[in-house]
């Protein structure tokens, strides 16, 4: 007979209710995932969403404590830096971080199978084809149509259009929410393996098309093959709406994206029939309703892609959780609480560097200033390594708070602001004179 006080509901069988489900699995609970799709690893189903994604140290945490990092490496592609292709062909490379540094291609698919699989070995049962109809708060029941299931504790882990968090939403008085879409949708294009699976442009990398107004960008796959990433604006000159006819796709790639389209052979096919995905922030609070249900993952905070973070805030989130179950053990009220209290302000603040990254892969990281700023920011770091660690790496290489990252980014933004107004920097960045002047700055 399973314990009431154990039998914990997950909803949703993502990324991060899998994750979440093993955590709590490990600790002795009785788990039962509701998912409302097929079970992916057997009936094929559209990947939804994007289909590779970069997993980065805050990512390699949760799945560590959970005991699968091993199991996902074997899956993962190193990309060392960015590599940037110029309307000319020119290609700039800007590494990430510190040589040993990278961050992961990984396949949604793959990880999602990988993860489901672990959670099962560790005693979780996940029942599929449940899309979850409504949230019983007070009874801490979930409901599946005519079925209803009760938990001691319900996680809405059911993504960005929770139907957990819709619930709490109709549900708690002064329940603060927002939704911010993009002017900017996605569109998922194919560059096809080469020979014997090789790659057709650098493997190690992910490769960027920054033009201003929108961006390509291109991550590995295991066979061989590279997912690109059309974002785009949904109306104007340039944009999913003024591309009509198979020709006009192939003058618009052939005018900017010049280098790309011969390595694309279903350029006009993929274009016209992958669906064009919009980009959202949700906010809300409070994630949680009593003891009885907590939002985690994309359901509290849905973010858009441009600092490749979003499942490692999820991820985060599982560790955090953890950390608070040893803490506090069965006491979910103090559980909760300070797990939303702890994570809100950093969900926010991913929030907005996220969307801060997007003008940067846009506008900046083209422009030869933007560069010239990057390697004076490297080389402090170099020399420095206490006083001077890059925003990038503080969000994507450490486990500082998101909150402190976005702050610590601002006030280096401002150092660096004056740095790149000083007379003929392009010629003395690595001077003495320089770096004594932000080390200035910084004590
Ligand atoms: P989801 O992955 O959305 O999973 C939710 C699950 O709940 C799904 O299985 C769904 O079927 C199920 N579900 C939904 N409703 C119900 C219901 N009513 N009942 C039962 N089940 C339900 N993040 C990164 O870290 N790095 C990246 O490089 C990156 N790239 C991205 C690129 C794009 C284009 C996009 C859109 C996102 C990207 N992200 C990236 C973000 C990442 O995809 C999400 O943050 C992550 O998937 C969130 O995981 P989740 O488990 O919370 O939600």
């Amino acid at each position: 007979m399973e314990s009431k006080e154990k039998k914990i509901i997950i909803l949703g069988a993502g990324l991060v209710g899998s994750l979440l489900s093993i955590y709590l699995a490990r600790r002795g609970y009785t788990v039962h995932i509701y998912e409302r799709r097929p079970d992916m690893r057997t009936e094929t189903i559209s990947a939804g969403r994007s289909i590779n994604l970069a997993l980065s140290d805050r990512g390699w945490r949760g799945l560590k404590g959970a005991g699968i990092e091993k199991e996902i490496r074997e899956v993962a592609i190193p990309m060392h830096g960015r590599m940037m292709h110029g309307v000319n062909g020119q290609i700039t490379r800007q590494p990430y971080g510190e040589k040993d540094q990278a961050i992961y291609a990984t396949s949604r698919g793959i990880l999602n199978c990988v993860m489901m699989t672990e959670a099962e070995k560790n005693g979780v049962v996940i029942h599929f084809n449940k899309k979850c109809t409504g949230v019983d708060l007070e009874n801490t029941t979930a409901s599946f149509g005519d079925e209803q299931i009760k938990g001691r504790a319900i996680f809405g882990s059911d993504g960005a259009f929770s139907a957990a968090r819709l619930q709490i939403q109709l549900s708690t008085d002064r329940f603060e929410y927002s939704q911010h879409y993009l002017n900017h949708g996605y569109k998922e294009l194919l560059i096809p393996a080469g020979e014997n699976n090789s790659f057709l442009m650098e493997k190690n990398a992910l490769h960027i098309w920054p033009r201003g107004g929108y961006m390509l960008i291109a991550l590995p796959n295991l066979d061989g093959s590279f997912t690109c990433t059309l974002f785009f604006p949904f109306e104007g000159d340039d944009s999913f709406a003024s591309i009509k006819t198979r020709k006009e796709c192939t003058d618009f790639f052939n005018r900017v994206f010049p280098d790309v389209v011969p390595l694309m052979p279903t350029l006009e096919e993929d274009f016209f029939s992958n669906p064009t995905g919009s980009l959202v922030t949700v906010k809300c609070f409070p994630w949680a309703y009593k003891d009885h249900v907590c939002l985690v993952g994309d359901a509290a905070h849905a973010i858009v892609p441009f600092y490749g973070q979003g499942m490692n805030c999820g991820f985060e989130d599982c560790t955090i959780f953890d950390q608070l179950l040893e803490k506090h053990g069965d006491d979910w009220n103090k559980v909760f609480s300070e797990f939303q209290s702890i994570r809100k302000p950093d969900a926010d603040a991913i929030a907005e560097l996220a969307y801060l990254n997007f003008i940067e892969m846009r506008d900046k990281v083209g422009s030869q200033k933007f560069l010239l700023q990057k390697k004076i920011e490297a080389r402090m770091h170099d020399k420095h390594p206490s006083k001077w660690l890059p925003l990038y790496s503080q969000v994507t290489f450490s486990d500082i708070p998101y909150s402190s990252a976005l702050s610590n980014g601002k006030r280096q933004e401002e150092i660096m602001k004056e740095i790149m107004n000083i007379n003929d920097i392009e010629n003395k960045w690595d001077s003495e004179e320089v770096e004594k002047m932000i080390l200035n700055h910084i004590s």
